[in-house]
């Protein structure tokens, strides 16, 4: 039988983070998992390049707990990976992106990627995709742990464990996918397959302080104070939502998950699970539509979103914050967005509601909108 392990973490400081990591690795008995003198590799979100306190990458002091701990039960080859998203390395040096995100301090105790050199890796053999060009630093590695940041996600409703193997994609070859797969089911059951691929040893989730409303870089931090884990992402996953009390029709990636049968029942659940919310967790505004509905269940109220998503889409509005840094146009997998008279303009024509232009923009300058979709 599977297992979830839940801990409380109230803030980031160290002492307490190593207690809490020093759980979560001793209830699932990954000292004995770990072969003698494995590459080990850290895959925390590093999306964009902003500071920890806006709750959208992983924070570094969690990451720092989980090094220490390798350290201390003898893993010595430890690697940080992680490929942010969209155009952003052609505008930044991965240097940059750790400094910023405030992880230059662990290059003394791991080693920080830069290198992007990628291969082709076979997915299982019943996938849609058959496999997946994947950075050398996941590929090579013996033993993966998988160290996300739980978030909303405007596009996946919710970003966990699944959702965060996506940064082991190259560059753009991640706009790309958005490109190929337009519609959320497919993209994610896309992304399902790649980490199944990946296969994950571990995943621990720093949802100590998470993001809430228009993630997963412009939404609302919010305090949480818990850390999850499990051998299991796809489990893992899915037990998250149904902890946050977000209907699982929402959340894609996990439906995905179980029209695979890769969602466990069964699962133990370990730790302080006791834990329950204060308020309803905000989703993203394209998941809102049905807010004002009051008492209904969920499953009508799933079923109105999905009639309200045949006929609208979340399109991106930029607004008074744009400083045309260009990073949205280079990154639109449709070639959508172009600057005119010194503003953004969009081609609704073209677009496909991925909202990776809202994802890569630094200054929380694009609005959404849903609006009647527009004949393509
Ligand atoms: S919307 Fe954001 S990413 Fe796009 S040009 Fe403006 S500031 Fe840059
Ligand atoms: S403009 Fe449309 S297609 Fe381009 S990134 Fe934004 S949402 Fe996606």
């Amino acid at each position: 039988m599977g297992k979830y392990a839940v801990y409380k973490v109230e803030k980031y400081d160290d002492t307490a983070l190593y207690d809490a990591v020093s759980r979560h690795f001793e209830a699932h008995d990954i000292k004995s998992k770990i072969p003698a003198g494995a590459k080990v590799l850290l895959k925390p979100n590093l999306v964009v390049d902003k500071d920890a306190a806006f709750s959208v990458t992983t924070n570094p002091r969690f990451v720092y707990a989980v090094i220490r701990y390798l350290k201390n039960i003898g893993v010595e080859d430890i690697t940080v990976a992680d490929c942010p998203g969209g155009a952003l390395l052609l505008f930044s040096e991965m240097e940059t992106v750790y400094r910023k995100t405030g992880y230059s301090f662990l290059s003394e105790f791991a080693k920080l990627n830069t290198d992007f050199e990628s291969k082709d890796i076979n997915s299982p053999e019943d996938s849609v995709n058959k496999n997946f060009n994947i950075i050398n630093a996941v590929s090579e590695a013996d033993f993966i742990i998988n160290i996300p940041k739980l978030k909303t996600h405007n596009m996946t409703c919710i970003t966990a464990g699944v959702k965060n193997l996506f940064g082991c994609i190259p560059g753009l070859q991640k706009p790309a996918f958005h490109a190929k797969y337009p519609a959320v089911n497919d993209f994610s059951n896309m992304l399902v397959e790649l980490a199944q691929t990946v296969k994950p040893d571990f995943t621990i989730v720093d949802a100590i302080d998470i993001m809430e409303g228009d993630g997963p870089t412009n939404g609302k931090k919010r305090h949480l104070g818990l850390t999850f884990s499990s051998c299991d992402v796809f489990s893992m996953d899915a037990y998250i939502v149904n902890f946050l009390g977000v209907p699982e029709d929402f959340v894609a990636t996990v439906s995905a998950s179980r029209k695979k049968n890769l969602v466990q029942e069964d699962m133990e659940i370990i730790g302080d699970a006791d834990f329950s919310l204060e308020k309803p967790i905000l989703l993203p505004s394209g998941f809102n539509a049905t807010s004002g509905f009051g008492k209904l269940t969920a499953k009508v109220k799933t079923t109105a979103e999905k009639l309200i998503s045949a006929v609208f889409m979340s399109y991106p509005q930029m607004n008074e914050k744009c400083v045309l840094c260009k990073k949205c146009v280079v990154t639109c997998p449709k070639n959508a967005l172009s600057i005119e008279n010194k503003k953004i303009v969009l081609n609704k024509k073209v677009c496909i509601g991925c909202l990776c232009c809202d994802e890569v923009c630094p200054n929380a300058a694009v609005d959404i909108r849903k609006k009647i979709k527009t004949q393509r």
